[in-house]
Order: structure tokens, then C-alpha cells, then sequence
């Protein structure tokens, strides 16, 4: 294979930002270009902040025009985000393009209906859904998952904007209202009780090898990620039933690089797939500090070609507990920067620059610690520090 330098990224949001961050701090030598949506007389986006990065701009991510000049920019171009036009990138790959992971893999995932259907087509364990439409259609969904149940919108949606939970007493209006009038792009799924919420990050290199990252635990707040702890604090055997799901689903897709995969631990003690992303993920920041080589760097390795690096916890802690940092309010973040250490543990505050919205992720904080209360603690020490800046 010809040597890869030239690295595009569609998306050009926090996650293109922390891989160009981690290109340059491992001097991987890639040059690296990002397809984003704004405008050169805008602000620079989170990941063009980065030295070194190249931004090029898109009517938006389904911009054929600026996709193709991406791609033909670059030796392999990967995405930062699924909601991409998967079908352009099709027909540059058949036209001998590189592209990771696969653009098929992104029309699966990019629709959650599609996606869970090719995993249940697998054999692989989710959650009971149906797709339905209207308020009859809902009645059926009922009938068929239970009263209570979760409506999503199929695609577009990210941090829980496109879900609903619709309690046993909810009328069809008040779902029409959240997701517009005759929507198409519904579908259902039966409440989970579960006892916790796991992801598995995995990384796949060109030859098919695939790494995983210790599972971790995910606590959602109003369904966006808020808290991630490293590793999860469970028995030996379901970490192990984790792990291998998590490597069963990244092998149901292909492609190069990192894939995370989200799961239910329910309260009969299944373990059972959320949702796949076929990209660097929220669940793995805490890698940054936390692992010996991060998910940002091994995506960039898998998809240039280059060995994989170890995927094991730092020695010297056992926990680490990743903290989002959102705006609470319209406005500029005021600059000052938490470098704080510890005597007993540490604490990395990641800015995105980003402007401040009400409920945008802008930030997050790892804390590394050598046992889980500890670095539970002090990421809530962290969080009231940071509070007032958010
Ligand atoms: P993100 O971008 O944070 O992954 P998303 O928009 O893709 O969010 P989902 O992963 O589908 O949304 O759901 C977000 C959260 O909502 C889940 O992590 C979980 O806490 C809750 N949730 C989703 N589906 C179900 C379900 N079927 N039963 C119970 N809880 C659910
Ligand atoms: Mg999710």
C-alpha cells in the first residue's frame, strides 16, 4: 500500500478536534485536512483551532461538490460524524478512493431502523422495536412493546434529540408535537430496565485485527452521556460477555478504525446493543489520559496503516471517571483554564472551543485516580469548580 500522510475528516466538531490534537502530540506526521459548514469568515471550528489543520468548507456534510474535493485531497478521508452523504462517499471508494470505515458500514448505522435490523439479521441481542407510523400505528407499537416505550427518529438525531420517552399516559399528539406532523422516520423500541448502561470502544487496523478498550459504564442524564467510568465496575464474567459482544457487533460492519458500541446491562443480567457509532466516541475521551495509547490516536493508526498501539489502562491508576462539561447559557466561555493537580490523582479539564448553548457538550474533564471513589470524588470537586464557568 502507497504511504498515507494526507488525512480527511468530514465533521470538523470536538471529536476531528481531540484527533488532530492527538496526530500532533504522538507526531504521527499526518496532514491533516477537515470538510466542516461554516464559513472562512466565521469563526474557526473546534478542530481547525488545531495547528497544522486544514479546513475546507460544505453547504453541508451531503455536499457532493465539497465531499469529492475532500476525498480527492486526501490519501484516505474518515468522518467524525455518521450523519454524512454515505452514497457520495459509495461511489468515490468504487472509484478507488479510501475510505474508512466503510460507507456502507455508515449507511447501516446512519439510520437507527436500518441499524438495529442488521444487527437482530446477525443474531446480535437489541432491544424489542417496531417501526410505525400515526397514532394507530402507535397503538399497535403498544400493543406489541409494551405501554410505556421509547419513540426515535430513524436518523439525524445525536445526544438524545431525537428521542422521546413516551410514558403509558402519553397521547399521540404530544409525539406528533416533538417530531413534526405525518413524520416518516419513526420507530419504537421497548423500555429497557437496566441496571447500567456499558460502551465497548474497539479499533480495527487494515489487516482486520480488532482491539478493544476495557468496557466502561455510561450515566446518561435527560438522554445526552454525562458521566463515563473507566472500567465499569462489573463482575469479571459480564465484562467479558461486554467485551466479546462488543468485538461480535464492530465485526458485523467493516472497515478501518474506531467503532464504539453502546449497550444495556438490564436487570435480568443481559447485555443487550443500544446503538453502534462508527466513529471515535464520547465513552472512549477518558482514553486520552486513561489509556496507554487513546482512541484518537488508534483510529488515526488503523486508518493510515500503521500498527496499532496498546489499548490497556496507564499503569499507576485503576479508575478513571470522564466528566461532560455543558453550557448552561447562551455566551463565551470567559477563557480561564482548571489546570488543577492533586496530590492522590489527576485532573484534565479538554476545552472544544466552542461557544456556549444551553445543553452543547463544550468540554469535558478526565480525572485518573487510584480506585473509583476517589476519582468519583474528585470529579465532582471538578464539576462545582467548573460549574460556574459554564
Ligand atoms: P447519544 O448521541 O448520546 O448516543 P442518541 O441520540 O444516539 O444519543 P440513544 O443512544 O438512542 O440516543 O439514546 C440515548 C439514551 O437514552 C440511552 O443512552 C439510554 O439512556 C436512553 N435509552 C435509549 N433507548 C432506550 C430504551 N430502549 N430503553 C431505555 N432507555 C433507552
Ligand atoms: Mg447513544
Amino acid at each position: 500500500m502507497s504511504e498515507i500522510t494526507r488525512v480527511g475528516i468530514v465533521g470538523d466538531g470536538q471529536l476531528g478536534r481531540m484527533l488532530a490534537e492527538a496526530n500532533n502530540a504522538a507526531s504521527l506526521g499526518l496532514e491533516i485536512t477537515v470538510l466542516g459548514t461554516g464559513s472562512p469568515d466565521g469563526p474557526k471550528s473546534p478542530a481547525a483551532q488545531i495547528p497544522g489543520v486544514r479546513q475546507i468548507y460544505g453547504e453541508s456534510l451531503y455536499d457532493e461538490e465539497a465531499l469529492t474535493r475532500l476525498v480527492e485531497l486526501n490519501d484516505v478521508t474518515t468522518i467524525e460524524v455518521e450523519h454524512v452523504d454515505a452514497v457520495t462517499l459509495y461511489n468515490l471508494r468504487n472509484d478507488g478512493h479510501n475510505i474508512q470505515p466503510s460507507p456502507e458500514s455508515l449507511f447501516t448505522i446512519q439510520n437507527k431502523y436500518r441499524q438495529k435490523k442488521h444487527l437482530e439479521d446477525r443474531g446480535l441481542p437489541v432491544a424489542r422495536y417496531t417501526g410505525f407510523r400515526g397514532a394507530v400505528g402507535l397503538a399497535h407499537a403498544r400493543a406489541y412493546l409494551g405501554q410505556a416505550l421509547m419513540v426515535k427518529s430513524a436518523t439525524g438525531a445525536y445526544d438524545g434529540r431525537g428521542n422521546l420517552l413516551v410514558p403509558a399516559n402519553m397521547e399521540w399528539a404530544s409525539v406528533e408535537e416533538k417530531f413534526g406532523k405525518d413524520n416518516p422516520n419513526l420507530y419504537a423500541e421497548g423500555l429497557v430496565s437496566f441496571q447500567r448502561e456499558l460502551s465497548v470502544v474497539g479499533v480495527r487496523d487494515m489487516a482486520g485485527r480488532i482491539a478493544t478498550y476495557p468496557v466502561v459504564q455510561t450515566i446518561h442524564q435527560d438522554n445526552i452521556c454525562h458521566t463515563v467510568l473507566a472500567p465499569a465496575e462489573i463482575g469479571s464474567r459480564a465484562a467479558r460477555e461486554a467485551e466479546d459482544l462488543g468485538r461480535a457487533t464492530i465485526e458485523a460492519f467493516d472497515g478501518a478504525g474506531v467503532f464504539a458500541v453502546e449497550m444495556f446491562h438490564d436487570e435480568d443480567d443481559r447485555i443487550l446493543i443500544n446503538e453502534v457509532a462508527p466513529r471515535v466516541h464520547n465513552s472512549g475521551h477518558w482514553t486520552i489520559e486513561g489509556a496507554e495509547t487513546s482512541q484518537f490516536e488508534n483510529h488515526l493508526r488503523a486508518i493510515a496503516g500503521l500498527p496499532l498501539g496498546s489499548t490497556q489502562m496507564v499503569s499507576g491508576y485503576d479508575a478513571a471517571v470522564m466528566v461532560n462539561l455543558l453550557g448552561t447559557r447562551t455566551g463565551e466561555l470567559d477563557g480561564r483554564i482548571v489546570t488543577d493537580m492533586r496530590v492522590d490523582g489527576m485532573l484534565y479539564p479538554h476545552w472544544y472551543g466552542k461557544t456556549l448553548r444551553p445543553a452543547r457538550k463544550v468540554g469535558h474533564v478526565t480525572v485518573l485516580a487510584a480506585n473509583m471513589p476517589a476519582a468519583e470524588d474528585m470529579a465532582e470537586v471538578a464539576l462545582e469548580e467548573l460549574e460556574d464557568l459554564l
